[in-house]
């Protein structure tokens, strides 16, 4: 595969299908899953979901420790990113926390989320070994983001209608701007 894919863009079939399966993690599968964290670089996010790339298998890669704001993200190269084959969360904390959220398929646009505090992931590396991850603040905040993707679910799904049609608006008036700008690679035909 080339070493970057294009990001499908809101609102695109690819990001409302429910991802397969990976059956086993061969060489094509980690392939897939280092192409994605270089399109996820040079996207300069921080989690990528297969189905963003219009690959519907349920692989994710996170890039968390990050400093900026969002949409002006910096990866700290010294913590090795997560790519992972068939993530699941497997415990969650009761408590749930509030903190502004953005994704690469809908560029630009920002809302507060509630996510559950604290997540403990299982998933198959890129080697095919079974792990488990925990997280919290915004390792926690990505993997719930990255795995609500292969089940067709956006961040804005987690907003009010009122706060949903906001943003819409808002997204609508941007996308052009992004367009223009092409920061990095995307499709838009849905
Ligand atoms: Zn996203």
């Amino acid at each position: 595969m080339s070493d970057i894919l294009p990001i499908v863009l809101h609102p695109h079939r690819a990001l409302r299908q429910v991802a397969e399966t990976v059956t086993d993690v061969d060489a094509a599968v980690a392939s897939t899953l280092h192409t994605m964290l270089e399109t996820m670089a040079q996207a300069n996010g921080i989690g990528l979901a297969a189905p963003q790339v219009d690959i519907n298998k349920r692989l994710v890669v996170i890039q968390p420790e990050v400093e900026g704001e969002p949409g002006n993200r910096k990866a700290k190269s010294a913590t090795p990113p997560l790519l992972m084959a068939n993530p699941e969360i497997v415990a969650k904390s009761d408590e749930m926390i509030d903190s502004e959220e953005g994704c690469l398929s809908i560029p630009r646009v920002f809302d507060v989320i509630p996510r559950h505090a604290w997540v403990k992931v299982a998933y198959v590396d890129e080697h095919g070994n079974p792990r488990e991850v925990e997280g919290e603040e915004l390792l926690g905040r990505c993997l719930q983001h990255e795995i609500d993707h292969l089940n067709g679910v956006l961040f804005i799904d987690h907003l009010s209608r009122l706060k949903r049609d906001l943003l819409a608006k808002r997204y609508n008036k941007i996308l052009p701007d992004f367009v223009e700008d092409t920061p990095y690679p995307f499709t838009q035909e849905s």
